[in-house]
């Protein structure tokens, strides 16, 4: 428990610094983007200083994305939870992937019938799978099973001894799981640290999985992780079930049309 403390406390120092470095930063970048630009349409078109300032202006605009994704990740998301089922959900977030993984990836997906209800923010739920889809894919090159699967787990004080992420009580569990490279155990210990990332420059900013983590923190929740080299990885999701009905929508009765006269 004490290192999920200390990893929390990390997280949001690390969150914290990075915001306001990232906040300076662009104001920096700012001034070098748009003088380059300034300086490229002075420039006559045949001049050999082109290149390099084209080169300058590149680079800006990369890190002008770097840092916008840095402000996002470290700017507390203002959450809004309501009582919902986490399967449209789900399914959703399953057919944006379906459309971006290339098709020789195969999703594969199973719900509860009748699963209870959960007190969840759909905009970060969406999210979640997103990021832990676009990790999976990646994984996987181009070939393998992306699978989800949702089922409900009870937590009892034995389990919840051994897992110090969890408490006792019912857990509506969705597993993401791929069958791509995998993870060695080194790397596995660092997955949920910010900014770690095994992804070439460019290619990763190693803000996904602590993004996950602290929106599953946020949901009173937990996320872990069982990984093998060349064997896959699977991530658990465990939202607490919440009692209650979804509140229906009271559909307005639609006027009668007003006569004339
Ligand atoms: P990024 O994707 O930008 O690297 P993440 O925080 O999402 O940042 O992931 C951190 C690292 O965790 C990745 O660089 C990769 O090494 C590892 N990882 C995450 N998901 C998987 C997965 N499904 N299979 C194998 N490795 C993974």
């Amino acid at each position: 428990i004490e290192t999920q403390l200390l990893q929390s406390h990390k997280m949001e120092a690390i969150g914290q610094l990075a915001g306001g470095i990232a906040h300076d930063f662009n104001n920096l970048l700012t001034a070098i983007t748009g003088n380059t630009k300034l300086a490229l349409e002075d420039l006559p078109a045949d001049s050999p200083v082109r290149e390099h300032l084209a080169e300058v202006s590149k680079a800006g605009l990369r890190a002008v994305d770097l840092v916008r994704r840095i402000l996002t990740f470290s700017r507390q998301q203002p959450q809004e939870r309501k009582l919902m089922h986490l399967q449209p959900i789900v399914e959703e977030a399953l057919q944006l992937l379906r459309a971006s993984l290339p098709t020789t990836i195969e999703i594969r997906s199973t719900f509860v019938p009748d699963a209870p209800v959960v007190r969840a923010d759909a905009t970060q739920v969406h999210q979640v799978i997103m990021n832990l889809g676009a990790n999976a894919g990646h994984a996987m090159s181009g070939r393998g099973v992306l699978e989800l699967r949702q089922a409900m787990i009870d937590v009892d004080t034995d389990l919840a001894r051994t897992s110090p992420e969890l408490r006792v009580g019912r857990y509506v569990r969705l597993t993401v799981s791929d069958s791509g490279c995998g993870m060695d155990r080194a790397t596995v210990a660092r997955v949920f640290d910010p900014f770690f990332t095994t992804k070439s420059q460019g290619e990763g900013t190693g803000l996904g999985l602590s993004v996950v983590h602290g929106i599953m923190k946020a949901h009173d929740g937990a996320i872990t992780v069982y990984s093998e080299p060349g064997k896959g990885t699977a991530f658990h999701l465990y939202f607490p079930a919440a009692e209650g009905a979804i509140p229906e929508v009271t559909v307005p009765a639609t006027p009668p049309p007003r006569g004339h006269g």
